[in-house]
């Protein structure tokens, strides 16, 4: 422990001066340059920010109100050990999950150890030899690869004879529905939809968007189950895809369902029919959501549910702020300064090797855990060149908190996301820009 009190021990009272909002700045390591262009910056998004604070305001109450419905009693926080029946924490979450997305039914569990877990559950369970599956918005994420068979893995769905077929985007963006309604056949049996772009270089789907494709691709058959990738996207608008028209969605709890709190976890809520099948896999037949001891994350899950609309709106607001200043500067970003926003993540193209580490570093030493680890580009195991991460987090791996990654390739792009607070996520933002000033990277 090397932190020790900063007070001395003499016996003369300590006062500490009233402070102007510079002063904690400048003792962190932030110029005065770096300062007021952030001042600049956000008087230019007052409004949007008012808008943002209004869609939390909207998705706090619709969050309060499943709760209030579903009864959700003391109790309900306390958890279950050895098989879980009569976890009552644990169904009664599942019901608010369910009327969060206007579904029959939701299974939200620890048990589900990340987003592509419950993606592989859900379309494994739902899936059977012979089937097909078709994306309808182009290449999945990259953990899916294998989880399909695109890239040959054991266990992929390829090998439960499960066939996979793709329809890419169009130019603009949007679906391409004489490419679905071509592709679809008689052994389509489910249809996937990514609302986040994730890392790929596209347009992320509203959830208008989706509905319309959802709608479309039950015209053409209704039976065919619309399955939505929801993650990075809940809470980022009033509406969520299984209200307008798609069958399913899944997540993952340590993004912003889980409202930074959530330990681990995943969710899928949909249809009746879907969310067994998907219980019956993780469990097994005949036991379904009967089982499953949610040992004692469940005040967690809980907590972070009904904190998941601010905390998302503060991600929100993080991503827009650092588009306005690293665009403002000269740099490529995505989604740009303007553009409505339908997800939580942040591209910035930082042209050079050592404008993404230094962005990485400045992020890494804002976080509030391991602020004095400095990131090294290192070789991640399924990617094709060296990688830089900055996520000094509370929870491992969690992207709701504020965090950063890029390859160290050309365009040498940084994939920024999170922030528990905006003033913490601020904060970060103007620590990535000073390490670049502080490196002679940017003049301002
Ligand atoms: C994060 C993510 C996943 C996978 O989630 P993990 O929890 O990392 O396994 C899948 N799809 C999208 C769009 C994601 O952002």
């Amino acid at each position: 422990m090397n932190c020790k009190s900063d007070i001395t021990g003499d016996k003369t009272p300590f006062i500490r001066q009233m402070e102007n909002r510079y002063d904690i700045y400048a003792r962190l390591g932030i110029s005065k340059e770096v300062f007021e262009l952030g001042e600049r910056v956000e008087e230019a998004l007052k409004d949007w920010f008012k808008r943002i604070d209004e869609t939390a305001e909207y998705n706090q109450l619709r969050v309060v109100e499943a709760m209030h419905e579903c009864r959700v009693g003391e109790a309900a926080l306390l958890g279950t050990t050895g098989y879980g029946y009569n976890d009552i924490g644990r169904d009664t979450l599942e019901a608010v999950y369910a009327r969060i997305f206007h579904t029959e039914d939701a299974l939200v569990r620890p048990q589900i150890s990340c987003g592509t877990q419950a993606l592989h559950l859900c379309l494994l369970a739902n899936l059977r030899p012979g089937d097909e599956l078709l994306s309808i918005s182009g290449k999945p994420y990259d953990t899916l690869e294998e989880v399909i068979g695109i890239r040959p893995a054991p266990g992929s769905l390829a090998e439960y004879k499960i066939s996979y077929a793709q329809v890419e985007l169009r130019e603009d963006g949007g679906f391409d529905f004489e490419g679905i309604r071509n592709k679809v056949n008689e052994r389509t049996r489910l249809v996937a939809i990514q609302r986040s772009k994730g890392y790929a270089d596209r347009p992320t789907l509203s959830v208008e968007q989706i509905g319309e494709a959802a709608r479309f691709v039950h015209d053409l058959n209704p039976k065919i189950k619309v399955m939505v990738d929801n993650c990075y996207g809940e809470f980022v608008e009033r509406i969520e895809p299984t209200e307008v028209g798609a069958d399913i969605v899944v997540g993952s709890l340590i993004k912003n369902p889980g409202g930074g709190l959530a330990p681990e976890g995943g969710y899928i809520a949909g249809d009746k029919e879907s969310v067994e099948n998907a219980a019956y896999l993780l469990t097994s037949p005949g036991l379904g959501k009967e089982v499953g001891a949610s040992l004692g994350v469940l005040r967690s899950l809980y907590q972070g549910l009904f904190l998941s609309p601010t905390v998302t709106a503060s991600a929100l607001k993080a991503a827009i702020f650092a588009a306005n200043i690293y665009e403002g500067l000269g740099y490529g970003v995505r989604p740009d300064s303007r553009e409505e926003r339908y997800d939580i993540i942040q591209a910035v193209t930082l042209k050079s090797p050592e404008a993404l580490t230094a962005f990485c570093r400045g992020i890494q030493a804002a976080s509030p855990i391991d602020s004095y680890v400095t990131p090294e580009p290192w070789a991640m195991p399924g990617y094709d060149s060296d990688v830089i991460m900055a996520a000094g987090n509370f929870i491992s791996g969690s992207s709701i908190e504020l965090s950063a990654d890029g390859p160290l390739r050309e365009p040498y792009t940084v994939f920024f996301q999170g922030g528990l607070t905006y003033p913490h996520a601020r904060y970060g933002i103007l620590n990535s820009l000073q390490f670049m000033v502080n490196e002679g990277l940017v003049r301002l």
